[in-house]
């Protein structure tokens, strides 16, 4: 299990399983506040979680009208889990770095845009501030119909690990970060695992890492892959190199980029849907008591 702490580069990537559990307990405990910009007419930076706030959205769009073309957002909002990684990998950064809890982007009504230069005039006429001119030239904010949610990705976090850890260390969920030096709650973020909990309502990403990942989630998998007809010998819950072969294979054969990856919205997982419907379903099935 790779925990946020251990991730040692400037990039969201690595997290991504976490980011999209804190995104989802963010989306069920304040519905409609962030919405999808997938569908709008833009390349996909690296790094990019394509939410923000809808009154964003909305001038994105507006923008993207009347610019007629397409341009790369490297960055929109990011949840506090996004924001730890960059804080504490800051040294390596090109740029500033806001600290988990502050940075504009966690309040989703900020963008990065890699075309700056060209289209930094036209985004300035509709009504974009270009906040910290060129000391951080692709970052522009907008400011109208928006509401105050910087702190809703750390109750968000602080919730999800409560939910995570039942018996263990529980967090107040107020979304207070406070000092960094002192925060249980940051303490918590960097000793959360980078891929996702296992036991939370939305799938962490499955993968093989070191040490290698166990639990129900895995086993699930493991008679999925069977039941899609890929040989896998044990089924042990645990992600081992035997897994790896076989979602691989798996991957190929439906032919998805055989990078061995399960994540919750990634291409394996639809393709893996009704396998693990089949299993999950027969699994409660053998658990529900018998009527006497
Ligand atoms: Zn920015």
């Amino acid at each position: 299990m790779v925990l946020v702490k251990d991730i040692k580069e400037f990039r969201s990537m690595p997290v991504r399983g976490l980011d999209r559990q804190v995104i989802w307990q963010f989306n069920q405990m304040n519905p409609g506040l962030l919405v999808s910009i997938d569908e709008l007419n833009i390349n996909k930076g690296d790094g990019l979680l394509p939410f923000c706030q809808a009154a964003v959205r909305d001038a994105l769009a507006n923008f993207l009208k009347s610019y007629g073309k397409p341009i790369t957002v490297n960055n929109a909002y990011r949840s506090v889990i996004a924001q730890t990684v960059f804080w504490n990998n800051r040294n390596l950064a090109g740029g500033m770095v806001g600290q988990p809890g502050k940075s504009d982007h966690q309040n989703g009504a900020s963008i990065d845009i890699e075309e700056w230069p060209q289209v930094k005039d036209l985004l300035v006429k509709n009504g974009w501030q270009w906040t910290y001119g060129s000391r951080d030239s692709m970052h522009f904010d907008w400011t109208k119909g928006i509401e105050f949610i910087k702190d809703d990705t750390i109750k968000a976090f602080q919730a999800l690990w409560n939910a995570a850890n039942p018996g263990g260390q529980q967090l107040v969920v107020d979304g207070v970060i406070g000092d960094l030096d002192t925060s249980k709650t940051f303490q918590c973020i960097n000793n959360s695992p980078a891929e996702g909990f296992a036991n939370v309502g939305y799938p962490r990403t499955l993968r093989l890492t070191s040490p290698t990942q166990t639990g129900k989630d895995v086993g699930q998998l493991q008679l999925a892959l069977r039941k899609a007809g890929i040989k896998l010998d044990v089924a042990d819950q645990q992600f081992g190199p035997a897994t790896d072969k076989a979602v691989k294979e798996f991957q190929t054969a439906n032919s998805l980029n055989p990078d061995g990856i399960i994540s919750a919205e990634g291409e394996t997982r639809k393709a893996l849907q009704a396998y693990l419907d089949t299993v999950v379903s027969a699994a409660s099935a053998t658990v529900t008591p018998q009527k006497k």
